[in-house]
């Protein structure tokens, strides 16, 4: 890929200067970074897999042992297998032109009983950063597939689009380190626990803050905010500061920062040691996280009574013209339902979806109750189209022994509700 801005065009103008990797280099990753195996058969026949060297130890029951011709520490393996691979990366770190560069060597070894290792490298990633924290990636091409191993070694080491796939963890880091000043001065210390060398180094020269933390030996914090860049570390800093102060270490940042978004959300004083430094900071994490379910609980509700009061004024424009509608065969009193508070009680009562599937704000359906002294026996649905009963429903959507009494008398009535139709 060519490179596509001034930035770019510089890295790859001191990339042509960059000294190839050394023999030495090389050799100690080979060492390091692939795991030599001792080739063990059951009559204690062991053949050091790097050298060749073959001999015989019948009581060796140490997971490893040292080849008395190359010295390797070898991993010893009684198996029928005969032939292994493995392929690992080394990370060199060193700083050319003003740019401190992190060059990853892809190591390949296969190892065959009876036959000396056979070793493979080649240098597939180079990742270059200003002391300002920009970057630019050169890599080689990676063979098509989702499970291959290994890249496309013939092809050039080229400004890449950035992917994860080169911010790669190696097994080992050459332990000779060249550095830039910039970096230097950050106080980095060579280590990378969880972090890859790239979110280490690059955080470092990156973020004016990560050296604080680092030298405050606040790591937690550190590898957090190196590995998730979405998460932002200006908003929390304020709090951080009255940690750094207090001297209060943050031993899971993820659940720290969680709590701070909590104290954010109750408008709590954020730069106050009282809510920031914890003695329990699980419980008070825990203690805001239920807050929090309550108060959105609670914030539910609220949008459920403001959607019904909303609801309530298009249920008056459309079917005000039938409020009043009642009627009665001297036993059964049926009335047309005028609110949403009525509809949601006599869906409550009846323990249909009435009010949940919204019946009451089809344009076409006219809901009404019908009644024994003002215990409820079934709810209607009538069509106003059609001006006829949709569905009348007791109890849980049973229907009772008046069922077709009340049908009938809905019938029987239809002219009225006809007559508001037409005013
Ligand atoms: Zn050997």
């Amino acid at each position: 890929m060519k490179p596509k801005n001034k930035f770019q065009q510089r890295i790859v103008e001191a990339s042509k200067t960059l000294p190839k990797l050394t023999d030495v280099q090389v050799d100690w990753g080979y060492k390091h970074c692939i795991e030599h195996i001792a080739h063990k058969t059951k009559k204690g026949i062991i053949t050091c897999l790097d050298c060749g060297h073959r001999w015989t130890d019948e009581d060796i029951t140490a997971e490893h042992c040292t080849c008395p011709n190359c010295k390797l520490k070898l991993k010893v393996e009684e198996t029928r297998k005969r032939t292994f691979l493995d392929y690992e990366y080394l990370c060199v770190v060193t700083a050319h032109k003003g740019y401190q560069v992190l060059r990853f060597l892809y190591i390949e070894c296969n190892m065959k009983v009876g036959e000396k290792a056979h070793y493979f490298h080649s240098e597939v990633v180079q990742k270059w950063i200003a002391p300002d924290g920009r970057h630019a990636t050169m890599a080689k091409l990676r063979p098509m597939g989702f499970f291959v191993h290994g890249w496309i070694y013939h092809s050039r080491l080229e400004i890449r689009p950035e992917k994860t796939l080169y911010n790669i963890t190696p097994t080992e880091v050459y332990p000779r380190q060249k550095m830039i000043p910039e970096l230097k001065r950050t106080g980095y210390k060579k280590t990378f626990g969880k972090l890859t060398p790239f979110d280490t180094i690059h955080f470092l020269l990156a973020e004016s803050k990560a050296e604080t933390l680092l030298k405050a030996g606040q790591r937690k914090l550190f590898e957090y905010f190196a590995y998730d860049r979405s998460r932002k570390i200006n908003g929390y800093w304020p709090s951080i500061r009255i940690c750094l102060r207090n001297g209060y270490p943050i031993k899971d940042a993820q659940i720290w920062c969680d709590y701070i978004d909590l104290l954010c959300s109750f408008e709590k004083d954020l730069r106050n040691a009282k809510y920031v430094c914890p003695d329990n900071l699980k419980a008070e994490h825990d203690k805001y996280v239920k807050k929090r379910r309550e108060w959105l609980k609670k914030q539910d509700a609220i949008d459920a009574r403001r959607k019904a009061q909303e609801d309530e004024a298009y249920f008056k424009e459309i079917k005000s013209k039938f409020f009043g509608i009642q009627f009665s065969d001297g036993l059964i009193q049926v009335h047309v339902l005028e609110s949403v508070d009525e509809i949601m009680q006599e869906g409550d009562a009846m323990k249909h979806c009435l009010f949940t599937n919204k019946y009451h704000l089809k344009p076409d359906s006219l809901i009404l109750s019908a009644c024994i002294n003002e215990q409820r026996l079934e709810t209607i649905e009538l069509s106003l189209t059609e001006l006829k009963v949709l569905q009348s429903r007791g109890i849980s959507n049973k229907i009772t022994k008046y069922h077709q009494q009340i049908i009938k008398l809905v019938e029987n009535n239809i002219p009225l509700i006809q007559e508001k139709l037409a005013a």
